[in-house]
Formats: structure tokens, C-alpha cells, sequence
């Protein structure tokens, strides 16, 4: 009887948790799940095995499952607050990518227990107090002129200084009255928000800062950082208008660009991640249906790198992975990409490169590899890759069968004693 009220009283917890919860053997296969961990995980899963934690986040965080692997002691946690950040498509404007925090701690053996919870507002908020930081510190550096003025909760002007007139050459004492939004031309097509949807947070959060392109008065174009704060008289919590402050700069998209790392990149090595590999393999295929140019890919995994880990330790092992995508990266054509697929398994898509090309450059691709110096606390470290190469047109145009070729040639090479480019035996040299 107790025990059943016991039971009953972890299920309704479990329900309830506003955390996603899930129990898991060490190879990810779910025991247990909470709703509130179905609603993160099976989005996310798409076609593949919501069933199974790694493969769930094989996308979006294909490093789970190797940080599980490798993590040795008999419990405790393997990574804590890891960050996922996921790009579901939803590409309102308004609205920041999910990011999910993800822990996971070794109860025994064969067991995990797993946290995730949505952080993606507090990821704005950091990218916010980020912003302001930058933004008062150039303030202070009085390097830079800035424009100001005050408008009412229309968006009307009510006072502006005299850089503004410089800045946008609009005469002071015209625009009085007028709004700014149609006097900057601010509603430009794209990603950034209009002013008015600025002064909608702005009411709501205290202050927005953006960049985006506005005019001047002579149709010029130019790239502007826009700050509204809002202001208040007394005590009234209601916003009675808005101060203004805009910068020219020279077009900088910086918070984009990062954004774009963040979901395109492996966090360790800062290659390409498997997901943004595998949309550009379809982009390329598409491209290879049209053109039927040559499209080349290799595959290479670095040898017995558990004994690197073992010998050197893991953090070693993570400054080889980064050496090694440093070198690999440098020695690539123009359009073609390096990404890490997993652990310490890489691989490059090079348009336009037929076999031979990729034979050549897999063979440089080992070479710096096996030329790579690594110091460390036990004296240098080196390290060899196996790797194999295959074309589309061999693969008859599948992304899986160009996959599952390169991969059985890198095996082979494996087999054939490893430090080595598989060549198929017409291409032996
Ligand atoms: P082989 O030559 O047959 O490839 O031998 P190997 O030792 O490289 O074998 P395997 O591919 O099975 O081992 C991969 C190891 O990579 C297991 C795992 O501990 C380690 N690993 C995976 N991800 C990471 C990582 O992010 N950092 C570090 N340091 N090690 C990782
Ligand atoms: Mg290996
Ligand atoms: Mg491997």
C-alpha cells in the first residue's frame, strides 16, 4: 500500500516536473521519460529513434553520446548544463532560437539520468546585458557621435540634437512632429524589427538595441546601430515616449554571425557540425543533379585515439580533435566544407573535386595530420588518421550510398594497417 502511494506520488512528480526528465541505459535506450521530456525530445527526433537519447539528439547534439562514452568513474556527472541549441525552422523574427540545457548524471553502471530544460530567454538575456555592454562602453569611449532625440509613444519626434542632422542631414527644426520611422525609412525588408516593433519591447523590457539599415535624407542607405530606451516622468510605470539613440557604423552583423557559429559549428573544434554537413550535402546533391559536376567526399577517423585519451587525457585528446580540424580546414578548396560527424570522425565535401582530386587531398589531409606536434605534459604527442574517399557518381547520386562507400574505404584502410587513404585498386598509385 505504501509502496503503490509511493509509486504514485514519484509518477505524479514526474508528471508534473516543469523539467524534462529522462532515465537511460549507457547507450541512451529510455526507460523512463516525463511529458514535459517528450515534448523537447520528440521534435527534435524527427524520423529517427525517439526511443533512444542519442539517437534523438544525433542532429542537434551528436557530442552527447561521446561525452557519455567517455566518461569513466562509476557515477556522477557526465556534463552539466550542457547547451543545444536548435533551430526547429520557426524563423519568426520575433522570436530566438530554442536553446536547451542539458545534464546528465551516472546514477551506476547502466544508468543515466538526464535533465533538460528550455533556456532559451536566458540566453537573450545574456546576449542582451552582452549587448549593452558593448554598446555603453563605445558610448563612453566618446569616440563615436552619436544622434539622440526623444519621441512620443507614436513614434512623433519631440526633440533631436544637432548630430542628427549631420547624421541623417535632415534638417532639426523640420522634423519636429514627424515620425521617425518614416523619416528613416526603417521597415526594410529582412531579419531586422521596425522601429515600432523596437518600441514594443522597449515598453515592455526598459530598452532594445539593434543594427539594420535605415536612410538618409537623401536616399542614401546606411547601416545603423538603433538603441530606444524608455523613459518615464515620476513615478508613472507607463512609458511617456522614448529617448533614441542612433550610431552610424560600418555594417557589422556581429550578433548574426555568432547566432550562425552557434548552430552551424561543432563547439569543440569549431568545424562544420554534422547537421549543417548534412544540409549542405543536399544542397550539393541538388546542384550535382543539375550540373552533374563531380562531387567528392572523404571520410577519416583518427587512429586508436582511445589510447591517445588514455595515455594524454581527454582534454589532450580534445586539443588534437582542434589541431587536427585546424589542419584539415586550411588544406580545402574554395565551396568545400570540414565538419566534425562525431567523436573523432571528420569529413569534407569538396564540389567540383573528381577521385583523383580527392585522393590527393586526403593524402595531404593525412600527411598534416601525421605532421601534427601536439606538446603535453608527457612529452609531444602525434597522431595518424585512416581514410577513405568516394564520388557521387560512384554512390549513383545517394547521399547514404556516398556515405556508406566513403566509410567501407576508410575501413578498409583501418584493416590495411591504418595511416593511410584507401585507393581503390585502379587508382593504386
Ligand atoms: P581506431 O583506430 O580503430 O579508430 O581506434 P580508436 O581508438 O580511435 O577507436 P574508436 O573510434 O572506437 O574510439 C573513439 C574514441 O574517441 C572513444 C571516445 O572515448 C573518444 N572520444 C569521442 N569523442 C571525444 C571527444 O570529444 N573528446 C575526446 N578527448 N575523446 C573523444
Ligand atoms: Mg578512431
Ligand atoms: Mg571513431
Amino acid at each position: 500500500m505504501n509502496d503503490t502511494s509511493n509509486e504514485e506520488q514519484l509518477l505524479e512528480f514526474l508528471y508534473a516536473c516543469p523539467v524534462g526528465l529522462i532515465e537511460c541505459d549507457l547507450v541512451g535506450e529510455i526507460a523512463l521519460m516525463n511529458p514535459h521530456a517528450m515534448q523537447h525530445l520528440l521534435p527534435l527526433a524527427g524520423p529517427r529513434d525517439a526511443g533512444n537519447l542519442f539517437a534523438a539528439f544525433e542532429q542537434h547534439a551528436p557530442e552527447l553520446r561521446s561525452l557519455a562514452a567517455a566518461y569513466e568513474p562509476a557515477t556522477g556527472k557526465v556534463c552539466d548544463g550542457h547547451r543545444i541549441f536548435v533551430d526547429l525552422g520557426r524563423g519568426r523574427r520575433t522570436q530566438a532560437p530554442t536553446v536547451l540545457a542539458c545534464t546528465i548524471v551516472k546514477l551506476g553502471a547502466d544508468r543515466l539520468m538526464v535533465t533538460l530544460s528550455d533556456i532559451s530567454q536566458q540566453v537573450v538575456q545574456e546576449e542582451r546585458l552582452r549587448q549593452a555592454d558593448t554598446w555603453f562602453s563605445t558610448l563612453l569611449d566618446g569616440v563615436n557621435e552619436y544622434a539622440a532625440l526623444t519621441i512620443d509613444p507614436n513614434g512623433r519626434i519631440a526633440s533631436v540634437n544637432s548630430c542628427f542632422t549631420r547624421q541623417t542631414g535632415h534638417d532639426c527644426a523640420s522634423v519636429i512632429g514627424r515620425n521617425l520611422a518614416e523619416l528613416l525609412d526603417t521597415d526594410s525588408a529582412g531579419g531586422d524589427l521596425r522601429l515600432d516593433e523596437q518600441i514594443e519591447i522597449a515598453d515592455r523590457d526598459g530598452w532594445h538595441l539593434q543594427e539594420g539599415w535605415q536612410s538618409r535624407a537623401d536616399g542614401e542607405r546606411y547601416w545603423c546601430q538603433r538603441l530606444v530606451v524608455a523613459r518615464s516622468d515620476g513615478d508613472s510605470p507607463v512609458p511617456t515616449g522614448f529617448s533614441v539613440v542612433l550610431r552610424d557604423v560600418p555594417r557589422r552583423e556581429a550578433a548574426a554571425e555568432d547566432m550562425r557559429r552557434l548552430l552551424t559549428c561543432d563547439h569543440l573544434t569549431g568545424a562544420s557540425n554534422r547537421r549543417h554537413f548534412s544540409d549542405v550535402m543536399g544542397r550539393e546533391q541538388a546542384h550535382w543533379r543539375e550540373l552533374r559536376q563531380s562531387l567528392s567526399l572523404i571520410v577519416l577517423d583518427l587512429d586508436h585515439f582511445k589510447r591517445v585519451n588514455d595515455t594524454y587525457g581527454h582534454p589532450v585528446g580534445d586539443v588534437l580533435l582542434c589541431r587536427v580540424a585546424e589542419a584539415c580546414a586550411a588544406l580545402l578548396p574554395p565551396r568545400g566544407i570540414f565538419a566534425r560527424l562525431g567523436g573523432e570522425e571528420f569529413g569534407a565535401l569538396l564540389p567540383r573535386y573528381d577521385r583523383k582530386q580527392a585522393l590527393d587531398l586526403a593524402e595531404r589531409m593525412r600527411e598534416a595530420i601525421a605532421g601534427l606536434r601536439v606538446e603535453t605534459p608527457l612529452g609531444i604527442m602525434q597522431a595518424t588518421a585512416s581514410l577513405g574517399c568516394a564520388t557521387f557518381d560512384e554512390a549513383g547520386g545517394s547521399i547514404d550510398a556516398l556515405i556508406k562507400l566513403a566509410d567501407e574505404r576508410l575501413y578498409a584502410a583501418k584493416r590495411a594497417g591504418r595511416n593511410q587513404v584507401y585507393r581503390p585498386q585502379a587508382f593504386a598509385a
